[in-house]
């Protein structure tokens, strides 16, 4: 195994990814119950931890998973595409690796056969269980591609990984454990008991990953089922505001469909997209450059469709 394939868990098998989240996904109850159960011991803290890790891990998806490594939106310094690798892996959502090349089926395949989680051609012949299979059945059965990332990919992930900072690749789960650790330790310290430090764990580490997961498979599932089709495209996505809210952007899917490669995804001044906002803020620092936009004549040729 290479130093990439510690953090981004390339040398991962079907079998053991599909274990994985059957594990992960077998935490979601037992999470919900204890975050009720000790709600009483439940400080201001907790819920600052939850928001931020939240919005934190949703950033490392929606711009360092799918806009900068699966699409290659925009350039960015080495120290922050690590950045949000490492985000990404503290969701829990799976290697780097492996969600590229199911996002890459996806886009190839779009609601059709091959399409690893459609709710439009699943594998079941009731709409309600397809349904299901794109929020998250797909990733408990086995429909993960084992389509093989190309050359410019390892390319990629090889300068990030050995980017000029200090940091080296550290195994999946070390970065998923310290998405658990440092909100307990913050905690710990704010309120200065084990029980403050453990809630600290519950909300800012399991119960944020079941909320931040969900947000970001409805991109799969409701994205493609219910909302507006602003553009024509080969597929049933849709723009729902809902999901732009909850995945920071990620929902005005059928523009995302129509113009794959921008950085962009809420064109409109209406459509609220904070990962962009975030993408923008860093490109006035010299963060971020080379931000691909679909140009005017684009937009305007695509108005009325
Ligand atoms: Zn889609
Ligand atoms: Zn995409």
């Amino acid at each position: 195994m290479d130093d990439i394939d510690k953090v981004t868990w390339g040398g991962l098998n079907a079998d053991d990814r599909r274990f994985y989240n059957i594990a992960v996904y077998s935490l979601t109850l037992p999470t919900i119950a204890a975050a009720i159960y000790w709600w009483p011991e439940t400080q201001t803290i907790h819920f600052v931890l939850f928001a931020l890790m939240w919005v934190l891990t949703q950033f490392g998806i929606s711009i360092g998973y799918h806009r900068y490594f699966t699409h290659r939106s925009f350039k960015c310094k080495p120290w922050f595409a690590y950045l949000l690798m490492i985000l990404g892996t503290m969701s829990l959502t799976g290697g780097l690796l492996q969600w590229v090349r199911t996002h890459r089926a996806h886009h190839r395949f779009v609601d059709k056969p091959g399409d690893p989680h459609s709710p439009i051609a699943g594998p079941y012949k009731n709409i309600i269980l397809n349904f299901f299979h794109s929020h998250f059945l797909w990733l408990l059965t086995n429909f993960q591609p084992n389509t093989e990332l190309d050359a410019a990919d390892r390319r990629l992930l090889e300068k990030v990984s050995h980017s000029s900072v200090a940091w080296k690749p550290m195994p999946y789960f070390v970065v998923v454990l310290l998405g658990m650790l440092i909100p307990g330790i913050i905690a710990g310290f704010v309120t200065q008991t084990w029980s403050g430090a453990l809630l600290g764990i519950l909300w800012g580490g399991l119960l944020r990953s079941v909320f931040m997961r969900n947000g970001e498979v409805s991109v799969n599932s409701i994205c493609h089922v219910f909302g507006q089709k602003t553009y024509e495209t080969d597929d049933n996505s849709r723009d729902n505001w809902f999901c732009a809210i909850i995945a920071l952007g990620e929902g005005w899917h059928n523009t995302h469909h129509k113009f794959p490669y921008s950085a962009r995804q809420g064109l409109k001044w209406w459509q609220i997209d904070l990962s962009y906002c975030v993408i923008y803020s860093f490109e006035k620092f010299d963060v971020i450059w080379d931000v691909k936009l679909p140009a005017k004549s684009q937009l305007r040729n695509n108005a009325d469709a």
